[in-house]
């Protein structure tokens, strides 16, 4: 499923067709896309019309057409953007194409579990649905004390499913939890509860770390990220932590419907607290060794 960076790399597909004028819409009205929509609205809605660019929140698209046209596009799980030429005829599972005088823009889903919104709006402004949006990770907005106030929310969640909740992580997916939880070295199906405060910071910035090297890497030109992550061997059968020292065998299993993948060995729940137990045994030590030594 496209996460945050993968979306962002779709909606750069169509950036091609800024400044161009729809002048055909090809549909496939029983499509499950249009769902929430029906196509002839979608045709109606944006014939005629400039479009004048994309953005993403997440994983979710918005595209801006003259005359405060909006549409809204979720690619699901299988739902990809392209570009075509302009006489393009749509293939079995392009169930949006709209022409413009150079080339066309391709919504394709062959699951169908994306869909479409439109919204008419003569503000100038996005709908309010989008404007809503909480922030994303590489928003000033998304800071430490959102992550906490919202960890709280969910004491006995598995932390992982936590990172996959949409209304504080929008755009993060299966791939960029597992990756957050390996590199901060947690357990994924640990409960947020036993997450020390220290380890909540690191959730903040590990979640905008990932996603600033992911929007950098695949959101541009789709490239391969960093061998050194989990990501690259995470679907590997046999695949082993890349890790360095460590290089254990991953494992994978289904936490709350989701396949999910971690190091057995560097992600331990209790790691934390073990730390902590460390720190206060060395510092009892410390603390003996002090009153033991003769004072000056
Ligand atoms: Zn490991």
């Amino acid at each position: 499923m496209p996460e945050l960076a993968e979306v962002a790399y779709y909606c750069r597909q169509w950036q091609g067709g800024v400044g161009l004028e729809v002048e055909r819409i090809q549909t496939h009205p029983a499509a499950r896309i249009y769902r929430e929509i029906p196509a002839a609205a979608i045709r109606r809605g944006l014939a005629g019309r400039t479009f004048l660019g994309g953005r993403t929140h997440g994983k979710r698209m918005l595209f801006e057409f003259s005359g405060g046209a909006w549409l809204g596009l979720h690619l699901g799980m299988t739902g990809k953007l392209c570009t075509a030429p302009p006489d393009h005829i749509p293939a079995k599972h392009e169930h949006l194409v709209l022409s413009l005088a150079t080339l066309s823009l391709v919504f394709s889903d062959s699951r169908m579990f994306g869909k479409l919104s439109l919204d008419l709006v003569d503000t100038g402004d996005p709908p309010t649905w989008w404007t809503e949006l909480p922030p994303q990770p590489l928003d000033r907005r998304f800071t430490k004390s959102l992550v906490h106030s919202f960890a709280r929310r969910f004491p006995k969640t598995p932390l992982k499913t936590l990172l996959l909740d949409q209304r504080a992580f929008p755009g993060i997916g299966n791939w960029m939890a597992d990756e957050i939880c390996w590199q901060l070295r947690l357990t994924p199906s640990a409960p947020v509860a036993t997450a020390t405060g220290p380890q909540l910071d690191g959730v903040w910035k590990t979640t905008r770390r990932v996603s600033r090297v992911a929007m950098d890497v695949i959101g541009t030109d789709w490239g391969d990220l960093p061998n050194t992550w989990l990501m690259n061997h995470r679907w590997r059968d046999g695949g082993t932590c890349p890790r360095r020292g460590c290089r254990t065998e991953l494992v994978r299993a289904d936490l709350r419907g989701r396949t999910t993948c971690w190091c057995p060995r560097c992600q331990t729940s209790d790691r934390g607290r073990n730390n902590d137990r460390a720190r206060d045994e060395r510092s009892t030590q410390i603390r003996a060794m002090s009153a033991d030594s003769p004072r000056s």
